[in-house]
C-alpha cells in the first residue's frame, strides 16, 4: 500500500517544465496576435517541430509513460499557453488517436509517423467524424464508403463539418474519415479510413470563424468520389466484415469506430481545459493581490478570496479526475462509470466557470482585450461542446452507472 503516490516522478516533472517553458516563451507571446488573426500558427508549429515537441517520437514517449499522466501534463501546459495554439499542435493527435484506436500494428507503423512528418517537412492530421446532421448522434453519419472490389479501393462521398485541421493543403495532411459502410447497422456499420495527403476529391469547404480557440483551424471537409486503396480501411476488411455480420445476426458488440477514439482522447481534452482554467486562476490571484479598492487589496475581501479558494479547489478536483482517467486508460482499467467522460465533463465545466470568475475579479479589465482573461473565457467554452457535449458526457455516465440505455 505504501507504493501509492500522487507525486509526479522526475521524468514527468522534467517534461512538464520543458513544455511549460515552450508555452511561456513561444506560445504566450503570440497568443493574442493569433486570436486576432484567426490563422494557423505555422511558425509555432515549426518551432515545436524543430525542438522535437511536435513529433511522433515525442507523442509516443508521452503515451509510453506507464502512469498515463505525461500526455495530460503536456496538454495542460500547452493550453495554459493558448488553447487555440495548443489545438493547432494537438489537432494532429486526434487523427493519430483515430489510427491507433482502430488500426492494425502495420497501419499504425505506416501512418502515424506520416501524421507529423519531420522538422524539415511538417505534416498535419485531422479526424473527421461530425457532419452537418450528425454531431452528437454519430451513429447517424451520411458519409458513405463503398467497396470497389475490382480495384480493391474504397470510394468515399459526403461532407464533414467542424473538422480541426480539416482540408488544409498547405502541408501534407492525413485525414482519418469515419464513414458508413452499411447505414442500416448505424454505428456498427461504420469504419475509419485513412485518406492519404493529396488524394483527389478531398477538399476544404467553409472555414469557420469562431468565438474562441481561434488559432485552431476548423472547417468543412468535402469528399467527392474520394478513392483510397483497400489497405486504408483501418483494422482491415476481414475484421469489418465479421463485425457487420455479427451485428446483422443481432449479436452484441461494444466497438464503434468513432467511439473508441473518443474514449481515449477525452481525458486529454479535459487536460487542455485545465490549462485554460489554471491560466485564468493564476492571473486573477495575482491581480487580486495588486488591485486596490476602498483602500485595500481586493483579495482582502472574503467575496474575492473565497472565489479564488473555490477556483483552486475546482481546478484541483478536475485534475484528479483527469489524472485518474489517464491512469485507468493507460493501465487497461475498464471505464465502468464513464470515468473518461467524467474527467472531460468536469474539466470543461470548471474551465468555463473559473474563467468567468476571473473576469469578475478583474472587473472592467476582465472584459477588454488588453487583458488576457476574456480570451480565456471565450477559449474555454468549446470544452463543453466538442469531443462530446456536456449533455452527452452525462448520458455516457448515466448509462454506465445505471446499466440502462437511457435515450
Ligand atoms: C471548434 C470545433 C472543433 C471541432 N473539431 C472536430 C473534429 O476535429 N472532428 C470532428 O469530427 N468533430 C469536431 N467538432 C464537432 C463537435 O464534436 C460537435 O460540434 C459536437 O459533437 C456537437 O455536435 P453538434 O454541434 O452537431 O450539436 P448537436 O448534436 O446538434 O447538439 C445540440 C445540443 O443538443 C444537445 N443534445 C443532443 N442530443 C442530446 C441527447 N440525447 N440528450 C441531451 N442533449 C442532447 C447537445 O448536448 C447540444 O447541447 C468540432 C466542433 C467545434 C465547434
Amino acid at each position: 500500500m505504501g507504493d501509492f503516490t500522487l507525486d509526479l516522478n522526475e521524468d514527468q516533472l522534467q517534461m512538464q517544465q520543458w513544455v511549460h517553458d515552450f508555452a511561456a516563451n513561444v506560445i504566450r507571446p503570440v497568443a493574442a496576435e493569433y486570436d486576432e488573426k484567426e490563422e494557423t500558427p505555422w511558425d509555432v508549429i515549426q518551432e515545436a517541430a524543430n525542438i522535437g515537441l511536435y513529433s511522433w517520437e515525442a507523442v509516443s514517449n508521452w503515451f509510453a509513460d506507464p502512469t498515463g499522466l505525461t500526455f495530460a501534463l503536456v496538454s495542460e501546459e500547452l493550453a495554459w499557453g493558448c488553447a487555440g495554439i495548443a489545438l493547432s499542435l494537438m489537432g494532429t493527435t486526434l487523427g493519430v488517436s483515430g489510427i491507433v484506436g482502430n488500426g492494425t500494428p502495420e497501419q499504425i507503423a505506416e501512418w502515424v509517423p506520416q501524421c507529423f512528418g519531420t522538422a524539415d517537412d511538417v505534416h498535419l492530421a485531422a479526424f473527421a467524424v461530425s457532419e452537418p446532421d450528425a454531431g452528437s448522434d454519430v451513429s447517424n453519419l451520411r458519409t458513405r464508403a463503398v467497396y470497389d472490389e475490382a480495384k480493391d479501393e474504397w470510394v468515399i462521398n459526403g461532407t464533414k463539418t467542424w473538422i480541426t485541421n480539416g482540408g488544409i493543403d498547405k502541408v501534407p495532411n492525413v485525414h482519418v474519415v469515419v464513414a458508413s459502410v452499411d447505414p442500416a447497422l448505424k454505428g456498427r456499420g461504420q469504419a475509419s479510413f485513412v485518406v492519404p495527403p493529396g488524394t483527389p476529391g478531398l477538399s476544404m469547404g467553409q472555414k469557420f470563424k469562431k468565438m474562441g480557440i481561434k488559432a485552431s483551424h476548423t472547417a468543412e471537409v468535402v469528399l467527392d468520389d474520394v478513392r483510397v486503396p483497400g489497405h486504408c480501411l483501418l483494422g482491415g476488411k476481414e475484421k469489418l466484415d465479421s463485425r457487420m455480420a455479427r451485428a446483422r445476426e443481432g449479436q452484441s458488440s461494444r466497438v464503434q469506430a468513432a467511439m473508441s477514439t473518443f474514449e481515449a482522447s477525452r481525458p486529454l481534452v479535459g487536460a487542455q481545459a485545465l490549462g485554460i482554467a489554471r491560466a485564468a486562476y493564476e492571473y486573477s490571484l495575482e491581480y487580486a493581490k495588486e488591485r486596490k479598492a476602498f483602500g485595500r487589496a481586493i483579495i482582502e475581501n472574503q467575496g474575492i478570496a473565497f472565489k479564488l479558494a473555490d477556483m483552486k479547489m475546482e481546478i484541483d478536483s478536475a485534475r484528479l479526475l483527469v489524472h485518474r482517467a489517464c491512469w485507468m486508460g493507460r493501465n487497461g482499467k475498464e471505464f465502468t462509470a464513464g470515468e473518461g467522460s467524467m474527467s472531460k465533463l468536469k474539466a470543461g465545466e470548471v474551465a468555463v466557470w473559473v474563467t468567468e470568475q476571473a473576469i469578475q475579479i478583474l472587473g472592467g479589465y476582465g472584459y477588454v482585450r488588453e487583458y488576457p482573461v476574456e480570451k480565456w473565457h471565450r477559449d474555454s467554452k468549446i470544452y463543453t461542446i466538442f469531443e462530446g457535449t456536456s449533455e452527452i458526457q452525462r448520458l455516457v455516465i448515466a448509462r454506465a452507472i445505471s446499466g440502462i440505455r437511457i435515450p
